[in-house]
């Protein structure tokens, strides 16, 4: 099957970026789907790399042209969505595109995309679990890591039944080993 994605999502801490750079390293034909966001850049992230950064106001521009496949204020003020330019310059080159998104993007994409998509919740192991791997990771302040948990406790909720596959990261080594069965099993159709 042509123009395939793969779609990721997770409550933020539960190892989904680990799990999908795992996936890219693998198989050179996936591509990782650049999102547009509103919020600023954390660290060293650059335009372009991990996200397009734009003002809201811009961001506001591109919804009113249509310009998004799917796009969520997936926190207050901090909007976040896919291009379909973005879509498009991946499909383009024959690679399939893997998606690092929010739960709600994540299930709304699945609607778009259909028997092209193939859809993975990650759940981590509890709500405590990640409140400390989100202060492990040091870059955000203790009010914006209390407003993910609280987040998170709500889309491990929504997310029931709503993916083609959940993959509990308890184990970091077996949940990649699972990721790889199972992306390399959809890779293959
Ligand atoms: P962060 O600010 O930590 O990079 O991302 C916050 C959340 O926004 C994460 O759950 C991330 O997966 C999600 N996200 C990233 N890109 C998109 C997108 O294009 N659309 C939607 N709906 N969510 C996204």
């Amino acid at each position: 099957m042509d123009n395939k994605v793969i779609i990721f999502s997770a409550p933020s801490g539960a190892g989904k970026s680990t799990v999908v750079n795992h996936l890219l390293g693998l198989h050179p034909e996936l591509e990782f789907s650049i999102s547009a966001t509103s919020r600023a850049p954390r660290g060293q992230e650059q335009h372009g790399v991990e996200y397009y950064f734009f003002t809201s106001d811009e961001f506001r521009q591109m919804i009113a042209e249509d310009k998004f496949v799917e796009y969520e204020e997936v926190y207050a003020g901090s909007f976040y969505g896919t291009l379909r330019s973005e879509v498009e310059r991946i499909w383009a080159k024959g690679h399939t595109i893997i998606f690092d998104i929010d739960v709600q993007g994540g299930v709304n994409l699945k609607r778009i995309f259909g028997d092209q998509a193939f859809s993975v919740f990650i759940q981590a192991p509890s709500v405590e679990i990640l409140r400390e791997r989100l202060i492990g990771r040091g870059t955000d302040t203790m009010e914006a890591i209390e407003k993910r948990v609280a987040k998170a406790a709500s889309e491990m909720e929504f997310a029931a039944g709503k993916f083609d596959y959940t993959l509990i990261n308890d184990d970091l080594q077996t949940a990649l080993a699972e990721a790889e069965k199972v992306v390399g099993g959809f890779l293959a159709e």
